[in-house]
């Protein structure tokens, strides 16, 4: 889809939502909205992306516990249908076809502009990786991380991944994030399990200046309820 538009549809940013092109990539919305420190509140992990693509699955990532999908932080949308009708709708407007075009697989119309809800852009964030070999831990601490009281005070962004032996070490790397010596402490932690797996919380927690002093205390308190093998908590800024 990204000849829809023939380049003329613009990426316009408002003060709480944005206005784009149904083929244009989600890290060309990210780039013009940071221009005026905002952001989209909901993400897919990879953002070569188009908006109108994602939009018609659903759109999930580690925001998805906070504000839902991206289906679910859209105000508003033009469509064209297909009897080649076109017309703008809402929750409070045409709210069959914007129901049925957010998630619809392209069956029910064409997405050409949608309305994207932004927020206040995070200015810094600490980033996690907490490390288990134990399944059940694994999947006992992220559902206590997406809970309510947790939502409430712990971390912005919450994912998971589950990461074999032979995965850490061969091939092209997944991510920078780990150091060599990371890598082979944790290839030496598969190897203790049974299966060759290990499991992996990726998490973040965002702050700025006023939090700043108080950031690595929040930090602390959240890690100090969680199971992850000791000594297996990996931190960057
Ligand atoms: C590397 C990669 C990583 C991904 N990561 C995530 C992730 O983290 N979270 C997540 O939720 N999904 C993820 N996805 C899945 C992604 O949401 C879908 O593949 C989505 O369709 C991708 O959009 P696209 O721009 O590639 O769409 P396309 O491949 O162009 O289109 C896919 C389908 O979407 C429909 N469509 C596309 N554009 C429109 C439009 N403007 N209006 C109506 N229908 C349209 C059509 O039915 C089309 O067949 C990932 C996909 C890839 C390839």
């Amino acid at each position: 889809m990204r000849t829809l538009g023939r380049g003329h549809h613009r990426i316009n940013v408002s003060t709480d939502y944005v206005d784009a092109g149904g083929e244009h990539l989600w890290v060309d919305v990210l780039r013009a909205t940071l221009k005026h420190g905002l952001a989209p509140r909901a993400w897919t992990d990879h953002l070569q992306l188009t908006v109108g693509g994602t939009l018609s699955n659903a759109g999930i990532g580690g925001q998805a516990f906070r504000h839902g999908p991206q289906i679910a932080n859209v105000h508003e949308l033009d469509v064209v249908t297909g009897t080649g009708e076109m017309g703008t709708c809402s929750r409070d407007r045409r709210n069959d076809l914007f129901f049925a075009a957010l998630g619809g697989l392209g069956q029910f119309g064409i997405i050409t502009r949608p309305r994207i809800a932004l927020e206040s852009a995070p200015k810094q964030v600490r980033w996690v990786r907490l490390a288990y070999s134990d399944v059940v831990a694994f999947i006992r601490d992220q559902e206590l991380l997406i809970s309510k009281h947790a939502r409430e005070a712990g971390f912005d962004y919450v994912e998971g991944q589950v990461q074999l032996n032979r995965t850490l070490t061969k091939g092209p790397k997944s991510t920078p994030f780990f150091s060599e010596a990371d890598i082979n402490r944790l290839a030496g932690l598969a190897s203790e399990t049974g299966s060759g797996a290990i499991y992996f919380i990726e998490a973040a927690m965002y702050y700025d200046e006023t939090t700043a002093p108080s950031v690595n205390q929040k930090l602390g308190m959240v890690l100090a309820q969680l199971s992850f093998v000791p000594g297996f908590v990996f931190t960057k800024m």
